[in-house]
């Protein structure tokens, strides 16, 4: 089959042909349909974040694809179903994954990470962990779900804890920020976007936010916010990984508030502790997204209440997948979400 391999930093992925791989006892080979292409790819190829699995290696880690083939034992699948494979897999037997937060497994396995991933024609996957995409959602499309639109949903949903009605504000209105603010919109909540670039907050009208601020243009971001809502947010979503964002988002909870960080630093963050203790403000983290609630986001793509296929703006074949590494270098506004397509 033809791979996209990574050789290690710095260096661009190399399409080469390499050993189809054979579905053992409990897996399925999916040919790939598509393969969101993403930022933490970028952290691999450009940043030198090591990948678990030495290179060379095939990085992608948000797949979809159709059953090719199945292992000894696999009944549950058959050859041309379509299927949605999470980012991540968890365990099953660990302590976090027995009491249901097997978002934070202790012996995750990440595609493009830890096993060979889908910027290839064919994945490996266990047959357990594989999703059904039900016909009206575009196959190739139905990618990002995987982790673009997974991540978010965890977040708003579990972490934020987001009701109809609630205010809420979402800083940063990239892949991740994006979708935050389509979900918490379909879960009901009066949405305000925040990010620097006009065309973000444009896609942040479209997606459902009722309100948008360009950090730019504002001395102080809490005091609109508190302006807007009539006293502070129920809830702001942190999904840049920026010290200075993370005290802004916290800054705009009312009374009671929260703030969920999905963005990722490795800087500590000076936050006021007495808000926390005397207002019973909370902060708290999100990670991915657990497998019980796929089939919910799933569901909530094929009655359309979160689009997909709009949130895709490029797309790139196998050969030409440096390009969408490109593209994302550059920072296009207009560009939300690439996919390669082998
Ligand atoms: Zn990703
Ligand atoms: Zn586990």
């Amino acid at each position: 089959m033809k791979a996209a391999v990574f050789l290690g930093p710095n260096k661009p992925l190399e399409v080469q042909e390499v050993p189809t791989p054979e579905p053992k006892e409990g897996e399925i080979l999916v040919k790939v349909a598509a393969c969101g292409i993403c930022h933490t790819d970028m952290h691999y190829i450009d940043h030198g974040v090591p990948t678990f699995k030495k290179p060379p290696m095939i990085l992608g880690h948000e797949p979809s694809g159709t059953v090719a083939a199945m292992g000894s034992g696999v009944t549950n699948w058959k050859e041309g179903d379509r299927v949605l494979l999470p980012a991540v897999l968890s365990c099953g037997v660990c302590h976090n994954c027995r009491i249901g937060k097997e978002n934070i497994c202790d012996d995750m396995v990440m595609f493009g990470n830890h096993v060979d991933g889908a910027y290839a024609e064919y994945v490996i996957a266990p047959a357990k962990d594989a999703l059904m995409l039900p016909e009206e959602l575009p196959l190739e499309e139905s990618s990002i779900i995987a982790d673009a639109i997974s991540t978010p949903y965890h977040a708003v949903v579990n972490r934020g804890e987001v009701k109809a009605g609630y205010n809420v504000v979402v800083f940063g209105c990239g892949g991740v920020g994006i979708n935050a603010v389509q979900v918490a919109a379909a879960a009901g909540a009066s949405v305000i976007a925040v990010d620097v670039i006009p065309e973000k907050l444009e896609w942040a009208k479209k997606l459902g936010a009722t309100a948008v601020i360009n950090a730019k243009e504002v001395d102080r971001i809490d005091k609109v916010v508190k302006k807007l809502t009539g006293g502070g947010a129920d809830v702001t979503f942190e999904c840049i990984g920026n010290p200075k964002t993370i005290q802004q988002a916290f800054s705009c909870i009312r009374k009671g508030g929260r703030t969920v960080v999905v963005g990722y630093t490795a800087k500590t963050v000076e936050l006021p502790a007495a808000k926390i203790m005397f207002f019973e403000q909370e902060i708290v983290g999100s990670l991915g997204c657990r497998p019980v609630d796929y089939p919910r986001i799933i569901e909530m793509a094929r009655i359309g209440k979160i689009s997909v296929k709009d949130l895709v703006t490029a797309r790139f074949g196998l050969d030409e997948i440096n390009k969408g590494f490109d593209l994302m270098r550059e920072g296009d506004p207009n560009s939300l979400r690439s996919i390669a397509v082998p």
